[in-house]
């Protein structure tokens, strides 16, 4: 997978220098992040609809987990081991 830069550090696949260690994400928009439940994020990618949008600022990180949540378990996505 493309090596893939974030800064939110309180995000629970997130490492030092700002990579992201998770082993795939589900970057999309912001209206479908907030209808679809937890339990969708990118191992169920190839079943969603496409989500033009018109800017970044309609995007969002639909596997964000906050470091300490019991969310993370839900949707398939694991933490790479570096
Ligand atoms: S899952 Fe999303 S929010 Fe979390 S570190 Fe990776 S890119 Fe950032």
């Amino acid at each position: 997978m493309a090596r893939i830069h974030c800064s939110v550090n309180n995000c629970h696949y997130w490492a030092k220098n700002n990579i992201c260690n998770a082993s795939e994400v589900l970057i999309t928009s912001d209206a479908l992040g907030e209808a679809e439940p937890d339990e969708v994020d990118a191992p169920q990618a190839q079943m969603l609809q496409a989500t033009p949008v018109d800017s970044c600022m309609s995007t969002c990180c639909k596997t964000f987990v906050e470091q300490g949540s019991a969310k993370k378990k839900q949707d398939g996505v694991t933490r790479n081991p570096y």
